[in-house]
């Protein structure tokens, strides 16, 4: 069943009302969407794309209970299992008996623990009280979305863009609106693009950085330069998504919310997952002025009280935790096979990549496979592009579409180096079958 969406493209100029099947192809296939399903669904869940990272995960885990060899390069987590001194505060917990409800936001400790990492890491001040912990950072990226925008607020999103960000504001029934980048400028927006697309309407700006999917890692200056411009439109929040912070292969990491004049209007969100290699345990969490917190906290209450007790724990110990030791190996690990996977990129005819500098993904331009044949299959789209090499060489990544840019594919190398270098000479041998 085809469903509307309501998107502005402001480079453009235009509102443009795209498809489920236009934004997100893998929808269109789905068995779980069928048309009887559709009508008892609310209309809610009907506007809803499942999400396309984790559609095309569920299909490398079909493919490869078929028997086929598959190699996933679709799911953003790190390859890497938990520090074990993290596991040992989980078991420790279990023993002593972390076994009840904990307040909505999160037991006071860990709260303490997210402060000290605040204040220790990016140099925020916050209070217990302006902290929340959620069941992932994605949780905590919905309950901003759900506190602060009602139907038809608008939200500036830099692309490329996480995948779940247009799928959370619109369960909160705001607008994304879309804020087209090149990968020439490294996919980054200027001050003066993201200001052109603002409105009356305009309400947040979200943007990751370290980005998922490009690893574009926006600089001190260039933060500076957005928050001057948002300092005309007062009534415009930022989230500023840093759950990647301790990927990154610059200088160092710089958060929004340092900023005197975004202190009162920034919500950073930030959590385990990714750093501490802990996404199974589902902690992320946010800091925010109180007011926010407040509103997130009363969401929160509403839909899962808090997260895991026992997980909570564990995180307050990957907090404490000295960062450097915990994520120097792991960074080093990954910007290896960053530039390894740049190289077999680069040598693959008509593919064009950004350099990324941080997160663990690449995101390549493969336009130049539009329009072209095996003799068999048609390759038109980004999404036409995965299917033909998830299907072909079983290989898995995702389309662009779903991150707001229809020629790039996202590549996760999150996965062993021999994996990888398997992988890239299936799909080298597998695009040279094109024409
Ligand atoms: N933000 C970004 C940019 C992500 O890539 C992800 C997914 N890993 C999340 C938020 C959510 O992370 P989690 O829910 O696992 O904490
Ligand atoms: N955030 C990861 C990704 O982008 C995990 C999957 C998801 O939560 O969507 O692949």
């Amino acid at each position: 069943m085809l469903q509307n969406y309501k998107f502005i493209n402001r480079k453009q100029n235009q509102t443009t009302s795209k498809t489920n099947q236009q934004l997100f192809p893998i929808f269109a296939t789905s068995k779980k969407y069928n048309k009887k399903s559709m009508t008892k669904v609310s209309d809610r869940l009907n506007r809803l794309a499942e999400s396309a990272t984790l559609a095309m995960a569920r299909m490398s885990r079909e493919l490869k209970a078929k028997g086929h060899d598959v190699i996933a390069l679709s799911l953003g987590e790190p390859d890497f299992d938990t520090p074990d001194f993290i596991k040992e505060a989980a078991k420790k917990a279990i023993e002593d008996n972390y076994s009840h409800y904990t307040p909505v936001p999160g037991l006071p400790e860990l709260r303490n623990a997210i402060v000290t990492k605040f204040k220790r890491d990016n140099n925020l001040e916050f209070t217990a009280d302006q902290i929340v912990t959620s069941t992932g950072a994605k949780q905590s990226l919905a309950n901003v979305c759900l506190s602060l925008l009602n139907p038809g607020d608008e939200v500036l999103l830099p692309c490329p863009y996480w995948v779940s960000y247009a799928e959370i504001i619109k369960l909160a029934e705001g607008v994304p609106v879309e804020v087209p980048s090149s990968i020439d400028s490294d996919f980054k927006v200027t001050p003066e693009e993201l200001e052109a697309a603002i409105t009356p309407n305009t309400k947040l700006l979200m943007f990751s950085s370290p980005c998922n999917p490009s690893g574009t890692v926006y600089t001190k200056d260039e933060l500076e330069a957005i928050a001057k411009m948002l300092e005309k439109y007062p009534n415009i929040y930022v989230v500023a998504d840093e759950i990647y912070e301790h990927i990154n292969f610059t200088e160092g990491h710089f958060s929004m919310g340092t900023i005197p004049s975004m202190k009162e209007r920034t919500v950073t969100v930030n959590g385990v997952s990714k750093g501490y290699a802990m996404t199974g345990w589902r902690v992320g969490f946010i800091g925010a002025p109180l007011w926010i917190a407040k509103a997130c906290n009363k969401i929160q209450g509403q839909i899962t009280s808090a997260t895991c007790a026992i997980a909570q724990k564990a995180a307050e110990t990957a907090m404490l935790a000295n960062p450097k030791e915990v994520t120097t190996d792991m960074k080093a690990t990954f910007l290896k096979r960053r530039d390894m996977i740049l190289n077999e990129l680069n040598n693959i005819e008509g593919i064009k990549c950004n350099i990324p500098q941080g997160a663990f993904y690449v995101f390549p331009d493969v336009s130049y496979y539009f329009g072209k044949s095996d003799g068999t299959t048609n390759i038109n789209n980004a999404n036409d592009f995965c299917m033909y090499l998830l299907n072909s060489c079983y290989v898995a990544f995702v389309a662009g579409d779903a991150f707001g840019n229809p020629e790039c594919v996202r590549i996760s190398y999150a996965a062993a180096d021999d994996k990888l270098m398997e992988a890239m000479g299936r799909i080298k041998n597998q695009l040279a079958k094109l024409s």
